[in-house]
């Protein structure tokens, strides 16, 4: 395994940072105290200089319009991106766009392309994944209620979900729904694309997460799906391949999530040293000349380098074998890089006092906002047991876990 990066990715990611530190930084305050709306005509602006750039999609093939980068080359730029609340969106890489791009660009008829994926790579549409159900556990997606049945050329889906990142203002959501309920259990849904302005797509509302409801992009909604007709050329790949589709798009998903936490763990990092280094305790004598301080300090230290390196073993490996290969990597980092982050970012409010919990420096955001990375795209759980499974498998025990 090789890491070392070309000159020419470093003086990519050194741009990138001063790009953030000069345009992005500056525009944090207001949307920690105004929310993402206050800022979208500022993000726009910027997504603009980041197209000049020629930085513009950096996980998407050349070919599609994008800067080309492989999974582990995306993956640093991600780190460099997360060091702001702002960095993935002013890149059109954020998530929950990202993984639909990557389902559209693998699974997409050309006609799927035409309508849902260009709108999406030129950042003038948003979009949405709605999977996850009340009433269901998602840590055990093979049982929801949601169906999707057939009615001459149409489907017609009926369902009820929640936590369905960034829905409000997305022109279209990637639906998980049971199209055949007697099949077998992984190939009971399918993944259908749902124009949000298709009569019965209701959005109920943004449900609020630690005091906060978030708008456009950074809202989670819980909406209806009520008699909601769609041609049945909005099926996304096979009848019955929504789980191996949702699987496939959560790999590199999850790296570009683990580097995304790698950055803000690095952003919070750096808040904490220079926070200990100006802050005095006593006349003379600043917060980084105690040892409590110097601990969260190294210890953070090695738990960044460390989550590094073992996302970007998981990069590597999915570059070099696939996603399916990496799956024991994939999940070990998953539930790793959450702990680490919480942490991390965790140590640097404590060490900013009562300033670590206002809204005047991100890491109150990065902790409210970031707590859900031990929850979702699989809680920490059902990382470990996966894991541990599969290695005790090889010491002759076989685990069953159930559903999950
Ligand atoms: C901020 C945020 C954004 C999200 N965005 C989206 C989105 O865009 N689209 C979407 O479809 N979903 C989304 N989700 C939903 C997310 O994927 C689910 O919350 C996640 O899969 C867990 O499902 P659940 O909440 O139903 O918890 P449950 O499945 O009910 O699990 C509850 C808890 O039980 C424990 N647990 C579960 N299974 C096991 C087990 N086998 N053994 C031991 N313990 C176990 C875990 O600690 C888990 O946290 C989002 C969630 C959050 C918080």
């Amino acid at each position: 395994m090789d890491f070392a990066i070309t000159d020419q990715l470093r003086n990519l990611l050194n741009d990138i940072r001063s790009f953030l530190e000069a345009e992005a930084f500056p525009l944090e305050r207001a949307f920690l105290h105004e929310g993402f709306g206050a800022v979208l005509p500022g993000l726009e602006r910027l997504r603009a200089r980041v197209k000049e750039r020629g930085w513009w999609l950096p996980q998407v093939p050349k070919a599609e319009g994008g800067v080309g980068l492989s999974l582990l080359e995306h993956g640093l730029v991600s780190a460099e991106l997360g060091r702001t609340p702002l960095g993935h969106y002013l890149f059109n890489c954020q998530a929950p766009d990202s993984g639909n791009m990557e389902v559209l660009l693998l699974h997409g008829t050309p006609a799927q392309k035409d309508r849902f994926l260009k709108p999406l790579l030129a950042g003038r549409i948003r979009s949405c994944f709605s999977m996850t159900e009340p009433e269901h556990p998602g840590s055990n997606p093979v049982w929801m209620s949601t169906t999707a049945v057939r009615d001459g050329d149409h489907y017609v889906i009926n369902g009820h979900k929640w936590f369905t990142s960034s829905a409000e203002g997305a022109t279209f959501a990637v639906v998980m729904a049971v199209t055949d309920p007697n099949g077998p259990l992984h190939q009971r849904a399918s993944m259908l694309l749902v124009p949000c302005d298709t009569p019965g797509f209701k959005i109920v509302c943004n449900t609020s997460i630690m005091g906060h409801r978030g708008e456009g992009w950074s809202g989670h909604a819980e909406i209806r799906y009520e008699n909601c007709r769609v041609p049945k050329e909005n099926l996304l790949g096979q009848e019955g391949a929504g789980f191996a589709i949702a699987q496939e798009r959560l790999g590199p998903g999850r790296i570009h999530h683990c580097m995304r936490w790698i950055g803000i763990c690095e952003r919070s990092f750096d808040l904490m040293c220079a926070y200990a280094a100006r802050r005095e305790v006593a006349p003379g004598q600043t917060l980084g000349t105690r040892q409590f301080v110097q601990g969260w300090i190294a210890e953070s230290r090695a738990e960044i380098d460390a989550a590094r390196l073992l996302v970007l073993r998981a990069a590597w490996m999915i570059d070099q074998f696939g996603a399916k290969e990496a799956r024991n990597e994939i999940s070990l980092i998953k539930f790793y890089v959450a702990n680490v982050l919480q942490r991390v970012v965790d140590r640097a409010i404590q060490t900013h006092g009562g300033l670590g919990v206002t809204d005047e420096i991100p890491l109150s955001f990065f902790w409210r906002a970031e707590r859900s990375a031990r929850i979702y795209d699989g809680p920490d759980e059902v990382h470990k047991l996966v894991v541990a499974k599969r290695i005790l498998r090889k010491y002759g025990v076989e685990v069953h876990t159930g559903g999950a």
